[in-house]
């Protein structure tokens, strides 16, 4: 599944609860027109070349000391495609091992990564005996930019509406061998993605909106009842479900701390049923103890609910019954 940045997540969900201040808004922006374009990416692919299944989304990687982000992985006959996608907008010019955008020369080479990444990989198959050939794709995904490409590279560089005509060709390469060995390869130098370095200041964290943030219209306005929360917007959420998802929106923000209750209640803010959360966090976070009777408090994974509880979607489900509990 593809996933929001980190720093996505963060930026909306501070949204939520404070006005955001105008960096923060053209980043929230940047990082969403991004997001969307990796999963147009993935719509291409899966429309042009629905027989390939042999695909990784966005992995980091750790090899010896280098980290790499990598956006997709595709193997498409036997050589494996590294593609980095980039949603800048504006005339791109590579010429002369320099790049230029909008006539001005720009400090880095946007390919670097992207070489990085490829180099990585080459070196982790050859370490491990694995005879694929390593290609490195940038595909710009901003259809609102215009990309010329003077010199010779070894990458294929493309521009959004070159994407479905590469896609078919690779089709004429494509397979039915199966090579999975080399994902489980890859996986084992997998490291957690990058996190946003982002904190609150103490002036945001102050001015917070507390309480249960109603996941359809974003309001605080909700009422608690025995086993649900209701919004004055009409939407009803499982109370357990409502808990969770609030604890892991603390999470997010809060990243670099522990869950601590003292915290969480201040989260919660005045409508907070103490006697339930203490109940939440026992039934669904791990507890971090220092010596058996002090506690430190609560793993925070740092990510939003949909991501923290991938694996437990059933469970949640499940509790929807609660809706009719009386
Ligand atoms: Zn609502």
């Amino acid at each position: 599944m593809r996933r929001k940045s980190h720093e996505l997540q963060w930026l909306e969900t501070l949204g939520k609860r404070k006005q955001l201040n105008e960096e923060q808004r053209r980043a929230l922006q940047r990082s969403q027109k991004g997001f969307v374009g990796e999963r147009q990416m993935d719509k291409l692919v899966e429309t042009f070349l629905p027989e390939i299944t042999e695909i990784i989304d966005d992995i980091t990687l750790k090899y010896q000391s280098t980290v790499v982000q990598i956006d997709k992985i595709l193997l498409v006959g036997t050589t494996v495609y590294i593609i980095d996608m980039k949603f800048y907008q504006g005339d791109y010019i590579l010429q002369y091992n320099s790049w230029q955008r909008n006539g001005k020369k720009l400090p880095t080479n946007i390919l670097e990564q992207l070489r990085r990444a490829v180099r990585v990989i080459e070196n982790i198959f050859k370490e491990n005996q694995i005879d694929l050939k390593v290609k490195g794709v940038l595909a710009f995904l901003n259809p609102e930019s215009n990309i010329y490409v003077e010199d010779t590279v070894s990458e294929k560089i493309l521009a959004f509406n070159e994407l479905p005509l590469w896609l078919l060709e690779l089709k004429k390469y494509f397979s039915d061998e199966r090579y999975l060995h080399w994902q489980s390869v890859l996986f084992q130098y997998q490291i957690d993605g990058y996190r946003t370095k982002r904190q609150l200041t103490l002036e945001e964290e102050k001015h917070l909106q507390k309480g249960i943030c109603c996941p359809r219209c974003h309001q605080f306005n909700t009422r608690q009842n025995k086993h649900t929360v209701v919004c004055s917007c009409g939407y009803e959420e499982v109370k357990a479900t409502a808990y969770v998802r609030t604890i892991t929106e603390y999470g997010v923000l809060f990243h670099d701390r522990y869950l601590s209750l003292k915290e969480l209640k201040a989260f919660f803010g005045k409508d907070l049923q103490e006697i339930y959360l203490k109940y939440i966090l026992k039934t669904y976070f791990i507890a971090i103890q220092s010596t058996v009777k002090k506690r430190f408090g609560h793993e925070n994974k740092g990510i939003i609910f949909d991501y923290w509880f991938e694996d437990d979607m059933e469970h949640f489900n499940q509790l929807e019954q609660r809706k009719m509990w009386k």
